[in-house]
């Protein structure tokens, strides 16, 4: 019936030391008010002084989307009262962002992709929180958060499902981190959206009346509260009655949204230019800078993967999620052959390891690329039993990474004992005195490969592979030898 349509404006808390234009450290921090100065409180005469490093984060960020890098940056004061602000206005790069433009394409689970299109990026500095709690007589207020350095992503109205909304923010975390210029944690406030939805005839070229829900701290209260207004959207339009352009809350206990003010009470913030903070030019020589320390980025790594080793999706995406495990990953490439095993290790036994540590980032993993592909060899060359690989050497190894594979096999007796045993010899000797299953076998019966199999371990006291010895049988019993 209706075309849905959202544009999602992202806050993005980049991790700078210092906070945008005060002194004091950019923490996250539980204890209220540990992380405040005489700027960011508002004392008289105190003055703003950008943080340089802000205004870099927020450049390759830009950068990073394709977006028009802008050189003479301005900030202007958005007027507002409200208690967690204690100047009475936020400074903001009102007509004048940072970055223009700019694309991000986000791949979706079943492998197809799409395109988001953003607007603008700006600089701006977050405000202090309010917390009204429960039973307390006041609004506790917190200026740990007041000043600290916030981009603000906002996409063209391009999007058009909760699920993409909710892909596109997850694409827009992993650019962040892998830049290194936030954190990207939700649950600390450091990555927060809010999402402009509206309905319209499908087909229809006309944009409908939006609704705007704040701040969003988490994929699936974006989803759901996206879910929530098509769904009451599209209650209103079919009955006929109109949507009110209105700014809404989301419940994430209720899971529903409800109105916070009209298009008509929206504040006037009087922006005017900020006179106390010259203009600041970024010189093409640091915009050069910035553009070289580019690392590959998330989307080319899975790209490249796919088309050259022809790696699954799913897998890719697990692989560069993170940056250091991307560059592991193709740190590994580089050393082995064995690609798909490379990448079904880091994506089983040593995510598995890190789990079991409470560790995420492939930072706290010992093992060196070229260690790790150096055990590859050994088991493709049927030195050691992938399951022995797996379950025994690699827990030991991981205890003394500074030993090589080949010590970790001789202290504990890994090998297949290949070389000790004359397996044509043995299979040979089995298969002729057995010359009854022998020929029910090449008659069809192959379920008798399990007790040849057994029968030559038997005889080897359990040694070598049982898959190696299955591959040599199966040449015997054909008369393929
Ligand atoms: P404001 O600054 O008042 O929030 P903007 O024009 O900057 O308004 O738009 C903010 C966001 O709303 C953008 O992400 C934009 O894509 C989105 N948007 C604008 N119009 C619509 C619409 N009709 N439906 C859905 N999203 C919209
Ligand atoms: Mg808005």
């Amino acid at each position: 019936m209706f075309d849905i349509v959202i544009g999602l404006e992202v806050h993005i808390q980049l991790n700078t030391t210092r906070k945008c234009f005060a002194p004091e450290a950019n923490t996250f921090d539980l204890e209220a008010n540990t992380h405040t100065s005489f700027v960011s409180l508002a004392h008289p005469g105190t003055l703003p002084r950008l943080n340089k490093q802000a205004l870099l984060h927020a450049a390759q960020l830009s950068m990073a989307l394709g977006a028009k890098v802008t050189r003479k940056n301005l900030f202007a004061r958005k007027n507002y009262f409200y208690p967690d602000l204690p100047k009475g206005f936020q400074l903001t790069q009102n007509e004048n962002p940072i970055g223009i433009g700019g694309h991000l394409e986000v791949r979706r689970k079943d492998g197809s992709a799409f395109v988001v299109q953003i607007h603008h990026l700006h600089l701006e500095e977050d405000a202090g929180k309010s917390m009204h709690l429960a039973d307390a007589p006041f609004t506790a207020l917190d200026y740990n958060r007041a000043g600290v350095p916030l981009v603000e992503l906002v996409t063209e109205p391009c999007l058009h499902s909760a699920e993409d909304a909710a892909a596109f923010l997850q694409a827009v975390r992993r650019l962040t981190r892998y830049l290194g210029i936030s954190d990207g944690n939700m649950e600390e406030g450091s990555l927060r959206c809010d999402a402009n939805i509206s309905l319209k005839p499908v087909g229809s070229a006309k944009l409908g009346t939006r609704v705007e829900i704040k701040n969003l701290n988490s994929f699936r209260f974006l989803q759901k509260a996206v879910a929530f207004e098509v769904a009451r959207q599209g209650r209103l339009l079919q009955a006929g009655e109109a949507v009110v352009q209105e700014t809404r809350t989301f419940d994430s206990q209720t899971g529903e949204t409800a109105g916070m003010r009209k298009k008509e009470d929206a504040p006037d913030y009087r922006y005017f230019p900020e006179p106390d903070l010259a203009p600041i030019v970024l010189s093409e020589e640091i915009l050069q800078e910035l553009e070289q320390a580019l690392p590959t980025l998330p989307h080319a790594w899975i790209a490249h993967w796919e088309q050259t080793y022809n790696l699954a999706l799913p897998t890719c995406e697990l692989l560069a999620e993170e940056r250091e495990t991307a560059q592991y990953f193709d740190a590994l490439c580089q050393n082995t052959p064995h690609v798909q095993m490379g990448a079904n290790w880091l994506t089983k036994e040593v995510r598995n390891y890190l789990n079991n540590k409470g560790e995420t980032s492939i930072t706290h993993f010992p093992l060196s690329p070229t260690q790790l592909a150096s055990l590859f060899e050994l088991v493709q060359a049927g030195k050691i039993s992938q399951t022995n690989a797996s379950q025994t050497l690699f827990p030991l190894w991981v205890q003394n990474p500074t030993h090589t594979a080949q010590e970790i096999a001789d202290e504990h007796s890994l090998w297949l004992a290949t070389d000790s045993v004359d397996w044509d010899k043995v299979i040979t000797e089995t298969l002729a005195e057995m010359p009854d299953k022998v020929l029910a076998y090449q008659k069809g019966k192959t379920g008798l490969l399990g007790m040849f199999i057994a029968e030559v371990r038997k005889r080897t006291q359990n040694q070598g592979d049982p898959k190696q010895i299955s591959e040599w049988l199966k040449k015997h019993l054909s008369g393929n030898i």
